[in-house]
């Protein structure tokens, strides 16, 4: 690896132009093949020395080679390829995006370095042209949350091209100290991400990202104590005195946004079912028809009886009801 051409000339990285050109000179007289003949050492040593002052004696140069080391004499092209980094996802009309950063050519000089970026990038991947893979999110939510739509705010990570050392990893042949020689840095993303009202249990919500890419949530909606869902209807069951039950009368029955009135009619069996329609699941697809809800007769016992309750069931009991 060759020197650096601040070590060469023997100055600090921020000395000024005088005394890199005193520098310079100073080592030019004393390596100057006519003080040194036939010193293979020192020739070597001159050109070095020569070659460092072409570099840090023009302005432009110099601070291109702080920048990229080595690598100066592609800066231009590094910067080119930042540029393109910084819109990676450009976004077209219809709100598809499109990958842009192609650095398939093996002869690249900027080639080197990228490579990790690539096998990196969304957990590695074909090597060449590389694609943006979809971004799979688990997401847990309530059958509530189900029932009235919800949002899931959560980072994702993306791998991005280190800025510092633009890419390569190493700044003036030393281990970049923003990606710690990576080449790659985490950039977070903050995604919002809104989940439709009738959300299945298993779905795929896709979600659009213009830095991220496609992303899916992958939805579980967890069991709930009360309903148990079949597509878009729900079954429940409704709590019936035994009077209301054989006499008629009013039931409660709760919904997932409330509570509504059921009639019951008279001597309702224990496990008939009733079908309240328009109070199950929104549709997911966005249909304005909601799923029923299904409520299920349980005929509850008295659990403990007054005097005069015991004696009236004497005598229901006496008349063989
Ligand atoms: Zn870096």
């Amino acid at each position: 690896m060759a020197r650096d051409y601040y070590d060469t000339l023997g100055v600090s990285r921020t000395s000024d132009q005088k005394q890199i050109r005193q520098a310079y000179r100073k080592l030019a007289r004393k390596l100057h093949p006519d003080v040194n003949p036939g010193d293979k050492n020192a020739e070597s040593r001159f050109k070095e020395v020569n070659a460092a002052y072409e570099v840090l004696s023009d302005a432009e140069k110099r601070k291109k080679y702080d920048r990229y080391g080595d690598r100066w004499q592609y800066a231009d092209q590094i910067e080119e390829a930042q540029r393109q980094a910084g819109t990676r996802f450009r976004a077209r009309p219809g709100g598809r995006q499109e990958f842009t950063f192609d650095f398939s050519d093996a002869d690249n000089p900027l080639g080197q370095g990228l490579g990790s970026l690539f096998d990196l990038f969304r957990g590695g991947g074909r090597r060449g042209r590389p694609q943006p893979r979809a971004t799979e999110v688990p997401v847990d939510i309530t059958l509530e949350e189900a029932y009235n739509g919800t949002t899931r705010v959560f980072e994702l990570t993306s791998q991005e091209r280190c800025a510092t050392c633009g890419g390569s990893g190493e700044i003036a042949g030393a281990a970049c100290h923003v990606c710690q020689g990576q080449g790659v840095v985490l950039k977070p993303h903050r995604i919002e991400a809104k989940i439709p009202a009738g959300v299945r249990d298993g779905a795929r919500v896709h979600i659009r990202s213009g830095e991220i890419g496609d992303i899916y949530l992958k939805v579980a909606v967890r069991p709930h104590e009360r309903f148990e869902r079949r597509g878009d209807d729900l079954y429940t069951d409704v709590t019936v005195p035994l009077t209301v039950a054989v006499l008629g009368g009013e039931a409660r029955v709760k919904t997932l946004n409330g509570e509504v009135a059921l009639t019951v009619p008279r001597l309702t069996q224990n496990g008939k079912t009733f079908r309240l329609a328009g109070l199950g699941m929104p549709n997911p697809n966005g249909a304005a028809k909601k799923g029923s809800l299904y409520a299920r007769v349980k005929v509850v016992l008295p659990e403990k009886l007054s005097a005069k309750e015991e004696k009236l069931f004497e005598e229901l009991k006496a008349l063989g009801a």
